[in-house]
């Protein structure tokens, strides 16, 4: 039995500019047909784009077994963000297979979201999934009012220059009482700086959290992406948890 992860071969049937940064893609064609989707609110595929064989990780922003859609942030430059600034409706992108994260304990009493723009797919999919009461920060360059489902309980941080802040923005939360779940998402130093915090100062058990370093900012070194896959199959292997898989990827990517 092979142990290669699963691709798909998908086609753009259409792109969107949702806002100044951020670029909707729906995704289709016989390939994506048989894609198994993970039904966790947080799920992402790899995308490989055309002339490409690196691979970027983006959320599943929905799936109806036809058509897939990825919101994608063009920043300043990259691999994905040039090709997606560009007319790509017809090309064909590689999809790997899906993972997931979120895992909410049964006995939770609510769930609190904070992320950047890379982050918005997952909480506005996480939002429209779960039952008990949710609070949204969202740390977005751009008015993404309408992004979210009706209703949503959320708090609108500007992006600050050169990066995000929203370490500081986490040590200020007034937590809600009771047990409940965080799912935090954004720049990987700021995700580490969050960690500590939650098993420091919050003494939170870690499977009441998940926080996960969605990008690295390269501000003044040399960007070289590391593959979460490998480190992925082996944290499993190894029985660890999401929680330490995502702390190994972190690692890996600051030695790299
Ligand atoms: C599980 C997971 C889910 C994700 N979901 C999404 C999603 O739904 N939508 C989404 O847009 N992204 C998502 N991301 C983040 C996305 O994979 C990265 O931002 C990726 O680096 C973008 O690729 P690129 O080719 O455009 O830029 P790269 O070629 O990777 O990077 C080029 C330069 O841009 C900088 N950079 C990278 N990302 C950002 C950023 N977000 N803001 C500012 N500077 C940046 C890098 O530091 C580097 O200097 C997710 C990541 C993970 C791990």
């Amino acid at each position: 039995m092979s142990t290669r992860a699963r691709q798909y071969p998908a086609e753009v049937l259409r792109r969107e500019q949702l806002s100044e940064h951020l670029v909707r893609l729906v995704l289709g064609g016989e390939g994506l047909g048989d894609f198994v989707s993970t039904d966790l609110p947080d799920e992402w595929v790899g995308l490989v784009v055309p002339g490409q064989f690196q691979v970027r990780y983006y959320t599943v922003r929905s799936w109806d077994g036809s058509e897939m859609v990825l919101d994608v942030v063009v920043h300043e430059t990259g691999l994905v963000t040039e090709w997606a600034r560009g007319d790509c409706v017809g090309e064909t992108v590689t999809i790997t297979e899906a993972k997931a994260s979120f895992a909410m304990p049964d006995e939770a009493q609510w769930v609190l979201l904070v992320g950047d723009l890379t982050a918005l797919p997952a909480m506005a999919r996480i939002t429209e999934s779960v039952k008990v009461p949710t609070r949204i920060w969202a740390e977005v360059p751009d008015d993404l009012a309408g992004y979210l489902p009706v209703g949503s309980d959320v708090t609108w941080l500007d992006t600050p220059p050169g990066g995000s802040a929203l370490a500081e923005t986490v040590e200020t939360i007034d937590w809600p009482q009771g047990s409940g779940y965080f799912w935090m998402a954004g720049e990987s130093a700021q995700m580490r700086a969050i960690r500590k915090h939650l098993m420091r100062v919050r003494q939170m058990p870690s499977s009441d959290y998940d926080v996960m370093g969605y990008w690295r900012s390269t501000a003044g070194r040399q960007p070289r992406a590391v593959d979460p896959a490998p480190i992925h199959r082996a944290g499993k292997a190894s029985g660890k948890s999401d929680q330490q898989i995502w702390a190994d990827y972190d690692a890996a990517r600051e030695e790299s």
